[in-house]
Order: C-alpha cells, then structure tokens, then sequence
C-alpha cells in the first residue's frame, strides 16, 4: 500500500495521523535523531505514531500502515532536483525538500513551485547554509530562515512552511564555535514557540560527506541504515554534486515497498497538514 498522489487521499491521510498522534502521544525524539550522535538524545520534541492503530471510517477494515518511510532531501533545488523528481514520479512517491535559497542555486527555485505541486513537502532548511553566519546567534539563524522565506514566495505560499531541519541536524557541534554550546537548544525550544517542527533523520545516505559515492553504494547505505526500522526519516541530498542519489532512487524505493514500506511526507509522519 501506498498513499496516492490525489490531494483527497493526502489530506485523509493527515487526518488519521493527528489522530494517531494525539491519542498515543509518545516522543519520538531519540529515535530519529542523526545516527552520529545517537548516544546523546535530543530532548524529545517530535511525535511518533504507535505500531497500529485502527483506522477510523472509510474504510473501517484498513489497518494504519506498520512501517512507514520518509524520503528526505535537503540542499536542493539544484541542477540534480528535476533527476530526483522524475525517479519519485515514476514510482507515484512523495517525499520533503529541505530547501536551500543561496545565489548559487536561484535559478532553481521555481523547482519548488513545480515539487509542491506534485504532490510533496517543501520545508525549510536554510537561505546560506554557511554554518559561520547562521549559527553565530539566534537572531542570524531566524534572520537566514526570513531570508529564505522570502526568496521561496514567489513560489509557494512561504509561511505555511512549517517544518525546519537545521543545517547539520538538531544536535550539530560545529554551531558551538559560532554561538556557543547552547545555540542549538535555544534555536529548538524558539522553533517550538513558532509553531516549527524540526526534523532529524534516522537513516543517511552518507551522500554528501565530499565522496563520490556511486549509486549502488547510496542504495547501500539507505538500506542497511533501514533494516530493523518501522519509521524511516532517510536523509539523502539534491544537490548539484549528488547525482548519483537520483540514480540509485528507483532501487531505494523499490526496496521500501518490497519490505512493506508505506511513503509519507514529514507533515503526515508527525501529523501535520504541512
Ligand atoms: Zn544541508
């Protein structure tokens, strides 16, 4: 099973997830932090559905899916996006895009307007992603994220974005030599007054560490990071250097729906209308 692409049955999905969340309401925050740092959880902030729960009517007979996948791109829109697009089209997925917004990759951004209207998320990641500008205050990272907001207006409706992922994850380090060892926690617990989501990853692709990874090596490391795993937040890149991350999608997807994964958006795993 997987969720359509028809707009119905996304929002009836999203419905079932509140729901689900609502009612279990357990934290979600260690398991899908970054894998690097899975020692030190974050604090709890995220919602993770329970294993089952039985699905309101219509149907009544459907089960909610056990095993659910998000696929995740962030640094894009870039000249590796339409590659991503199409590999997700063919297999009738959606999936969220962490965007980026910096001169080097303007030409792009109209990629969001068309993503969105394909049926995934937009979400926000970052205007600069330069780690010595955002993360040296709280200010300079809200101040990058209007920054992005406003370049993505023209595209989509900009302030109904509601998910973050912050460059490096929730529990980077790097930030520490810009804004102190506390930049990161001040910048959560000021996503959560704004209504943010933020969201980590629980499976890497390792598709941007500054190898050229081939593609057989990216569907690797997505799908020996999976094993074991009923929610699956697969961090992965559509950035100009990763073209080998859309080669090797057609092979990631199709092992999720032979292991009997069901693919969402980051707003329907955590119950969010997006
Ligand atoms: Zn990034």
């Amino acid at each position: 099973m997987q969720f359509s692409f028809a707009k119905g049955r996304f929002a009836a999905c999203c419905l079932l997830l509140g729901a689900a969340c609502a009612a279990a309401g357990f934290a979600l925050g260690a398991a899908l932090s970054a894998r690097p740092s899975a020692g030190k959880a974050p604090a709890p902030s995220v919602r993770l559905l329970p294993a089952a729960i039985s699905q309101p009517s219509p149907p009544q007979s459907q089960p909610l899916p056990q095993r659910l996948v998000c696929l995740t791109f962030d640094d894009g829109p870039s000249r590796t996006t339409p590659a991503v697009l199409e590999a997700l089209a063919a297999e009738g997925v959606p999936a969220t895009f962490f965007v980026v917004a910096s001169e080097s990759n303007e030409s792009y951004l109209p990629l969001v307007q068309q993503a969105q209207q394909a049926g995934h998320e937009i979400a926000l990641h970052s205007a600069s992603h330069k780690y010595s500008d955002i993360y040296r205050s709280a200010d300079a990272f809200w101040a990058d994220i209007e920054l992005l907001r406003q370049r993505l207006a023209p595209y989509v409706d900009a302030e109904e974005l509601r998910c973050l992922r912050f460059p490096g994850g929730s529990t980077n380090t790097v930030s520490h030599k810009y804004g102190g060892s506390g930049i990161m926690q001040q910048l959560k617990e000021q996503a959560e007054q704004q209504g943010l989501r933020w969201v980590d990853w629980n499976v890497c692709a390792e598709d941007a560490t500054g190898q050229k990874l081939s593609a057989d090596a990216v569907c690797r490391n997505v799908t020996e990071g999976s094993q074991g795993l009923d929610r699956c937040v697969v961090l992965m890149h559509d950035s100009a250097t990763t073209a080998t991350t859309a080669q090797a999608l057609p092979s990631i997807i199709r092992w999720y729906k032979e292991n009997g994964y069901t693919f969402c958006t980051v707003s329907q795993l955590y119950g969010r209308t997006g």
